[in-house]
C-alpha cells in the first residue's frame, strides 16, 4: 500500500483558541497519546504572543517535555517572525513553521502589514531557521478564499508557494483557512501546485465548514498529495464538527482506499476521549458514531465470548 503522511495538528491548532486552557502535562498527554495511535509528526505548540494566544503561553515549558518523552517523534512549532523563532531556538525546537497568508487584506487585518512586508518576514525567518539546522514549513493560508477578498487567484497561490519554496521550506502546507474549499477547486490547484513543487515537500491544511473536508482530502490524494494535516476528533476554532479535517476521518478514508496512514483509529478514540474530557465538550469528526460503536461491539464481543471474538 502507498504510505500518506498525516501531521496532527491538534496540540497547535486544536487547542489555541478553546475557552478552556489545558496545562502542559496535559498536552503533553495529548501528544502521548497520538504517538501511541501511531502518529509521526505533530504541530505541537506555538510561540506566539502569550498575550494573543494566552493557550500557547506554555510553549517553552512544553517541548522540552515534548522532546524527552517522545524523541522520535517530529514535532513542528509555530513561529510569526524572528523573535518566536528565537524563542523555539532556545526552548530545544527541532522544526518550525511559518503562515503567510495570500492576500494583501488578510495580512493586514491579521497581522497590520502587507502582503510583500510579511512574505519577507517568512522568507527571512525560514533562512534564519536554516542557517540554525532546523527543519521548516511554510503555510500559504487562505489559499482557496479570503473572507474579505472572495476567492483567491491560484497565480498568487501559486507565486507565493513558489517563493516560499526558493526560500528553502522543507514543506509547503497549502491551507482552506476558512474551510470554502470544493473538491473540483482542491483537484485543479493541488495538481497546478503539485507541477511546480515536488509532491514530497507539498501538503495541505483542510477544514470542515461546509462538510467537505474528507471529500477534498479525497481530491488532494487524487492530484497526487501525500502529506496532510488533521486534527484528532476534528478540534478546531469551531464546533466539533466543523474545525479541521478530523484525523481519525482522514485516517479511515485513506485506509479504505488503500492508502497506509500507520495510524491506529482505536489510539486516535483514545486521544479523543482524553480531549474531550479535558476540553470539556464533545470532539470527534464525521465518523465518530461508527467509531465509537465498532469499539463497543469489539469490547463486548471480547468480554462476552472470546472464542468468537476473530469472526
Ligand atoms: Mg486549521
Amino acid at each position: 500500500m502507498e504510505a500518506i503522511h498525516i501531521t496532527d495538528v491538534a496540540p497547535r491548532d486544536g487547542l489555541q483558541n478553546q475557552p478552556v486552557h489545558l496545562g502542559a502535562n496535559d498536552k503533553l498527554r495529548l501528544v502521548q497519546l497520538l504517538a501511541a495511535a501511531g502518529v509521526r509528526s505533530v504541530e505541537a505548540t506555538s510561540f506566539v504572543s502569550p498575550k494573543a494566544v494566552p493557550q500557547m503561553a506554555d510553549a517553552a515549558e512544553l517541548l522540552p517535555l515534548v522532546h524527552a518523552a517522545l524523541p522520535e517523534l517530529r514535532c513542528s512549532v509555530l513561529v510569526p517572525n524572528l523573535k518566536g523563532l528565537e524563542r523555539a531556538h532556545a526552548a530545544g525546537a527541532a522544526e518550525i513553521a511559518v503562515v503567510l497568508s495570500a492576500t494583501e487584506t488578510m495580512n493586514q487585518r491579521n497581522i497590520n502589514m502587507g502582503l510583500e512586508q510579511a512574505t519577507e518576514i517568512s522568507e527571512r525567518t525560514l533562512a534564519a531557521a536554516q542557517a540554525l539546522g532546523l527543519r521548516t514549513r511554510a503555510y500559504v493560508a487562505v489559499a482557496f478564499d479570503c473572507p474579505f477578498e472572495g476567492e483567491t487567484p491560484l497565480a498568487e497561490v501559486l507565486r507565493l508557494a513558489q517563493r516560499m519554496q526558493a526560500a528553502g521550506a522543507g514543506e509547503i502546507v497549502i491551507a482552506d483557512t476558512i474551510g470554502s474549499a470544493s473538491p473540483g477547486m482542491v483537484k485543479e490547484r493541488m495538481r497546478v501546485l503539485a507541477e511546480a513543487i515536488a509532491p514530497e515537500r507539498l501538503a495541505i491544511h483542510l477544514h470542515d465548514t461546509r462538510g467537505m473536508a474528507v471529500a477534498n482530502a479525497w481530491a488532494a490524494l487524487e492530484a497526487g498529495i501525500r502529506r496532510f494535516d488533521a486534527s484528532v476528533g476534528g478540534t478546531g476554532r469551531e464546533r466539533a464538527a466543523a474545525g479541521n479535517l478530523a484525523t481519525e476521518d482522514l485516517v479511515l478514508m485513506a485506509e479504505r482506499s488503500g492508502f497506509a496512514t500507520g495510524i491506529s483509529l482505536d489510539g486516535l478514540l483514545e486521544a479523543i476521549d482524553f480531549a474531550q474530557e479535558r476540553l470539556q465538550r464533545p470532539l470527534g469528526g464525521r465518523a465518530i458514531a461508527w467509531l465509537r460503536r465498532q469499539r463497543e461491539k469489539t469490547n463486548s464481543s471480547n468480554n462476552t465470548s472470546p472464542e468468537t471474538a476473530t469472526t
